[in-house]
């Protein structure tokens, strides 16, 4: 490997600008030369590909975002784009890359390495939604960004007795909405992997807790079920419980990543160059029993994970 290429692809992450700065580092300390790609494969496809070197990636590690920037571009889907991102990589003397992403952005890192580009995927997604890890860029800023915003929500709603249905991020995982759940303290806990939608009996409860005299009542409802604004108008139309929806959206994604996310990320980043650099491919860095490792792309995609069905019926425990 003489050149590696880094990009950051799908949903931006906290800590990302931690691991785009470990690439280049430990690739410069290993005497490789580094290009970053912008936009993703968008920009692999438009040759935006810069130089980098140690300076490109001064004073990142604390800022949210990705410097690369980062797109999703869905021509990246078909057999003959993906041919010609590899011939890009070529052209541009890169043998190596580095993919920043979630399980999307790995598939089109196992489509360069069959075209013969030294890929390496690192697990980089806001939702913890990558089988094959118990840690993903990201995640641990989200969730403290998430749960200070919850805390002041709860607030507001215990001085009004208000019923607050407040909306997460996740995509199709409830990893967000569990440790919120949990750590806020909510009543409920709605994720797509177990809401049976039987708003029946979720009504049935908040009457209960009513009647113990709680004063507020904190559902904290997954992007992946949506519609927190309709649950709210049917809960206070069905317990007279004043209810509103707070959807906490993008402010998830942003902000300076957490000690947790930089530490993690800059170990991924140098991670991905070393076994580059001992020639291996179609790998995905990872972090799982304790340690960073890697599995092979194609193995890594097939696997499966859900929430923890214990921390689940614990929270029921704990309100
Ligand atoms: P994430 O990487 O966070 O899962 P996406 O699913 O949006 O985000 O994927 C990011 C990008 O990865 C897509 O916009 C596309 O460029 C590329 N990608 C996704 N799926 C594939 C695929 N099956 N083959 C090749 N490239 C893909």
């Amino acid at each position: 490997i003489n050149t590696i290429g880094v990009l950051t692809s799908g949903g931006d992450a906290p800590g990302m600008n931690a691991a785009i700065r470990a690439v280049v580092r430990e690739a410069l300390s290993k005497g490789k030369k580094v290009k970053g790609i912008k936009r993703g494969y968008a920009g692999l496809l438009n040759e935006e590909i810069i130089d980098m070197d140690e300076h490109s990636v001064s004073d990142i590690i604390s800022r949210g975002g990705t410097i690369l920037q980062t797109a999703r571009c869905l021509e990246f889907k078909q057999p003959e784009v993906q041919q010609k991102g590899a011939e890009i990589c070529k052209k541009h003397g890169i043998d190596g890359i580095v993919v920043i992403g979630g399980d999307g952005s790995f598939q089109g890192a196992q489509k360069l390495a069959n075209h013969g580009i030294n890929t390496i995927g690192v697990p980089g997604t806001i939702d913890l939604d990558i089988a094959c890890t118990d840690y993903t860029i990201g995640f641990d800023t989200a969730i403290n960004t998430a749960m200070e915003a919850i805390d002041k929500v709860r607030d507001t709603s215990t001085s009004h007795d208000r019923c607050s249905v407040i909306e997460v991020m996740g995509r199709g995982a409830g990893y967000i909405a569990m440790w919120c759940g949990i750590a806020n303290g909510a009543e409920e806990i709605l994720i797509p992997e177990k809401y049976d939608h039987d708003e029946a009996a979720l009504i049935e409860r908040i009457k209960e807790n009513r009647k113990k005299g709680k004063q507020h009542y904190i559902i904290i409802n997954a992007e992946g079920i949506g519609d927190s604004q309709g649950l709210a108008k049917r809960i206070e139309a069905a317990t007279g419980m004043e209810s509103r929806a707070t959807i906490l959206g993008h402010m998830q994604r942003g902000g300076s990543p957490s000690c947790k996310d930089r530490m993690y990320a800059s170990i991924m980043g140098a991670y991905a160059v070393d076994i580059l650099c001992e020639g291996k491919s179609n790998r995905v860095v990872a972090h799982a029993d304790g340690k960073f490792c890697d599995f092979d792309i194609d193995e890594a995609l097939a696997m499966t994970k859900s929430v923890s069905e214990y921390e689940y019926e614990i929270a029921k425990n704990l309100v």
